[in-house]
């Protein structure tokens, strides 16, 4: 079923997805979602109340403690792999709204989005295995342990990837048991709305799965996060939200998990095979317009070979086709709103005056295929020194610094010089060198003559302000899971302590 605009041409999705069925907002609140490719409202979409949000934890809360809560394990797998299913067929319209909602280029949303299915998939198979184990101690006592899931969980994701931040944190809810109020941002809300009909067409029971589109801030994300029946929150998002977060959440006793930013280091050793490494590097450096996480945006070039990779980095920048996200011979689309637009110009204004050389790039582009989107040129910057705010802060635009490095020690010096430690990649011939500057680095994921290998399967999270806890592969269930330790006696005797 095509989504399709209204008579005006702006969508609207005017009703939130609570218990299982889809009711208009209390206040009538509504949040105008901007195609960052054309500057224009493409879709109104329903914003929750504060009684929104309540009506969202009660039903989840009784989900829990309802049909969800005592759902055999592979019932719920089952429900899941339908849910895959379904997800895989709508793929292409689900690719086609984040393009519009985001911005990011169609030809990157289908391949991300038409794999997605594949990790729902992933997910159900896990939903019958979170296991126990047996304690040994002696004969008196059987000891044994049990996971459980930790509840309602309030998932809140970002603009940037929402319905790949949406499967990270559904999937592995849902497989441990959890019920879930999901926020998507507000700057790209759509995709996770439209979700809701996916989980209803597959027949899950009303209220394991609500969404609640809103605001953060005194707003949907800060009543989740504040709210008595949430027990977890499940964040993607920028580091001081996360701090805002904690504190709201500490009233509570909340469980977190957090999933931050980065400032990847990227490095290319002279023996690397160093046209892959190109490959790798400029493709990190501007896929999804600069706005993942995980993007190598300082590239460390070790010194022999930085002319060459910075002309490199040059004349691909000249071939990468910035347009409208929904045409498919875009490469990069546009910056997904107007201030992240803003943040990254104003970075760019801060390489220049910190004194980093700018070899090209650097300016919004404004001509008319253009029109009003929020449009960036691929930028490169050379001899960036790390201790550079754009070397250390996240920007978050298709910016990337070369920063030049000696030799080994050096290397490992300048990528562990962050308070991030997201991810980082390296390039070498030389498998001892792979693996002992693997070892040096400070990230929660390395990759080795690659880049951005990101599955399901594979667990991500950071280290230091990238965040707490992991996403994806098995480890990923753990934050969704607590453990329950029962003690039984073989014998049932127990001595009277005040007999004498
Ligand atoms: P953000 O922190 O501004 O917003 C994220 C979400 O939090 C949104 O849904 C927002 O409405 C909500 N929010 C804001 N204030 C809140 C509050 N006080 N209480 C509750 N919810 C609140 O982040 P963003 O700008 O949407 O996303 C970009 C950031 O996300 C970047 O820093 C990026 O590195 C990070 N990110 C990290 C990963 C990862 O896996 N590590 C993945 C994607 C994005």
């Amino acid at each position: 079923m095509p989504i399709e605009p209204a008579s005006d041409k702006v969508l609207r999705l005017d009703h939130l997805f609570i218990g299982g069925e889809w009711s208009p907002p209390e206040d009538g609140g509504e949040i105008n979602s901007i195609d960052p490719s054309t500057g224009r409202v493409w879709a109104v979409v329903a914003s929750g109340g504060k009684g929104d949000v309540d009506r969202a934890v009660a039903s989840a809360r009784a989900a829990l403690e309802g049909p969800w809560g005592h759902m055999p394990g592979h019932e719920r797998a089952a429900l899941m792999r339908r849910f895959a299913d379904l997800y895989q067929a709508r793929a292409g319209d689900l690719a086609e709204i984040e393009a519009r909602d985001s911005g990011r280029a169609i030809r990157e949303t289908r391949a991300d989005i038409g794999s997605h299915h594949h990790g729902y998939h992933w997910w159900a198979s896990l939903a019958d295995k979170a296991a126990g184990r047996t304690i040994p101690f002696d004969d008196t006592v059987h000891a044994f342990t049990s996971r459980v899931p930790v509840g309602v969980v309030a998932a809140i994701t970002p603009w940037n990837v929402p319905l790949m931040a949406a499967a990270w944190k559904l999937g592995p809810a849902l497989a441990a048991g959890c019920t879930v109020v999901i926020k998507p941002a507000e700057q790209t809300p759509v995709g996770t709305l439209e979700l809701g009909k996916l989980f209803e067409a597959a027949g899950f029971p009303p209220g394991v799965v609500n969404i609640v589109p809103g605001y953060g801030a005194g707003d949907v994300g800060e009543w989740l996060v504040a709210h008595p029946g949430v027990d977890k929150v499940a964040f993607t998002g920028e580091g001081e939200t996360a701090k805002a977060i904690l504190r709201t959440g500490a009233e509570t006793m909340k469980r977190f998990t957090f999933e931050l930013g980065g400032k990847s280091p990227h490095i290319i050793f002279e023996d690397a095979d160093v046209e892959q490494a190109i490959n790798a590097a400029t493709n990190s450096a501007w896929t999804l317009c600069g706005q993942s996480c995980a993007l190598g945006s300082r590239v460390l070039v070790q010194r022999s070979i930085y002319d060459q990779v910075a002309e490199a980095f040059c004349s691909r920048a000249a071939k990468v086709r910035v347009g409208p996200a929904i045409d498919p011979h875009t490469h990069m689309g546009p910056q997904a709103h107007l201030a992240q637009l803003e943040k990254t110009l104003s970075y760019i204004g801060i390489g220049r005056s910190e004194g980093a050389e700018l070899l090209t790039g650097g300016e919004r582009l404004v001509s008319n295929t253009h029109s009003a989107g929020y449009f960036v040129q691929p930028t490169v910057f050379a001899n960036v020194s790390n201790d550079m705010r754009i070397a250390q802060e996240e920007i978050f635009g298709p910016v990337a610094a070369l920063i030049p490095f000696e030799d080994e020690d050096d290397a490992v010096s300048i990528a562990n010089d962050t308070r991030f430690g997201l991810t980082a990649g390296l390039w070498t011939r030389d498998t001892g060198r792979a693996h002992r500057v693997a070892s040096r680095i400070r990230a929660g994921m390395i990759w080795v003559n690659t880049y951005r290998f990101i599955r399901w399967s594979t667990p991500y999270g950071g280290f230091g302000a990238s965040g707490w806890g992991r996403e994806n592969g098995i480890e990923g269930l753990d934050g969704y899971l607590d453990t329950r330790t029962t003690i039984v006696s073989t014998h049932g005797r127990f001595p009277d302590a005040y007999v004498d």
